[in-house]
C-alpha cells in the first residue's frame, strides 16, 4: 500500500490514482501517515478522489530524523573519505522536512544534493537484533538529504547536522510505500537527475551497511520510535564529487526516484 498526505488527509495512492483511506483513528492533522503506522493492516480503500495538486510530506513530525553518512562505497570514494567501519550516524533536525515536490531555498554557494532511501520505523524498539530488524520497518520513501557543504564541514571535527537542516533540506515522499511491497530494500535502483542529466544512478545494494544493519545499530544507542525516519546515505554522483564541483543554483530542478517508491521533484531558488 502507498499512503500519501494532501490537504491534511491521508490518501491511498494506487497506480496513479488516489483514494480515501478508511479506518484511521490517529491524529492525522499533526502526524500525517505517522498517526496510522499502528493501524496499517486495518486501512481500507475508499472512494476515488481528485488527484491532489500538491502532496505533503507523509510524516511531517517524526520524533527523530537520523541520517547515515558515507554509506555507499562509491560515494565515500568521491568524497575522498574512508568508508566507515561502523555506521556514521548524524541527525537532520525534523524542522527541515519538506513536502515531496517543494521548492528549496539555496542558503549558500555550496548547496548539494544526495538522493536517499528513507526508512520509516513502524515499531518502537531498543537493541533490535539484525535478524528481526525488518519487523520494525513500516516502509520506505524517496528523500533528498540536501546539504550545505561549507556549513557541514566548517568545524573540526565536522558536525554535519546544521549544514543539513536548513528549511526544506529533507524533501521526501511522494508517499510511504509499506514494507510488504518491497521484497528487498537493498536491491532498488536509486536515481537523481539535475535539469534532465542523470547524476546519480546506483543500486541500494552498494550500501556499506544494509537497511536491517542500520536499524539494529542505531537501536543499540537510541530507542527507535514508531514514525522515526532514517536517511540511509547517498550513492556517488553528488555535486561535491564532480570535476569541477557543481553546486545548486537558482532554477535548478532535481528529480529523485527510487524503483517502486516513486519520484520527487524539487526546484532550487536563490534567496532574496
Ligand atoms: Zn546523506
Amino acid at each position: 500500500m502507498q499512503l500519501a498526505r494532501a490537504n491534511g488527509k491521508i490518501l491511498i495512492h494506487d497506480n496513479g490514482s488516489f483514494y480515501e483511506a478508511l479506518g484511521i483513528t490517529g491524529d492525522i492533522e499533526t502526524f500525517g501517515v505517522g498517526a496510522a503506522l499502528d493501524q496499517l493492516s486495518s486501512i481500507t480503500k475508499g472512494a476515488l478522489v481528485e488527484t491532489p495538486t500538491a502532496l505533503e510530506a507523509p510524516l511531517p513530525r517524526p520524533e527523530q530524523l537520523f541520517a547515515v553518512g558515507l554509506n555507499y562505497r562509491n560515494h565515500a570514494h568521491e568524497m575522498d573519505l574512508p568508508l566507515p567501519t561502523t555506521p556514521m550516524v548524524f541527525t537532520k533536525f525534523p524542522s527541515c522536512i519538506g513536502d515531496p515536490n517543494t521548492d528549496v531555498s539555496i542558503p549558500g554557494d555550496t548547496t548539494d544534493w544526495e538522493a536517499e532511501l528513507v526508512i520509516v520505523v513502524g515499531t518502537t524498539g531498543r537493541n533490535i537484533p539484525v535478524q528481526s530488524a525488518m519487523h520494525h520497518v513500516a516502509g520506505y520513501m524517496v528523500g533528498q538529504d540536501v546539504s550545505e557543504r561549507t556549513v557541514q564541514m566548517s568545524s573540526t571535527p565536522a558536525q554535519f547536522s546544521l549544514g543539513k537542516s536548513y528549511r526544506n533540506f529533507a524533501p521526501m515522499g511522494p508517499w510511504l510505500t509499506t514494507a510488504d511491497e518491497i521484497a528487498d530494500p537493498n536491491n532498488l535502483q536509486i536515481e537523481c537527475a539535475l535539469n534532465g542529466q542523470m547524476m546519480q544512478d546506483e543500486s541500494t545494494s552498494d550500501m556499506a551497511f544494509s537497511v536491517p544493519e542500520i536499524v539494529a545499530y542505531i537501536s543499540t544507542i537510541c530507542e527507535l520510535r514508531r514514525g522515526d525516519l532514517i536517511f540511509t546515505g547517498s550513492p556517488a554522483g553528488v555535486g561535491q564529487g564532480q570535476n569541477p564541483k557543481r553546486f545548486l543554483v537558482d532554477g535548478d530542478v532535481l528529480v529523485t526516484s527510487i524503483s517502486g517508491l516513486g519520484t520527487i521533484t524539487n526546484t532550487f531558488v536563490e534567496e532574496n
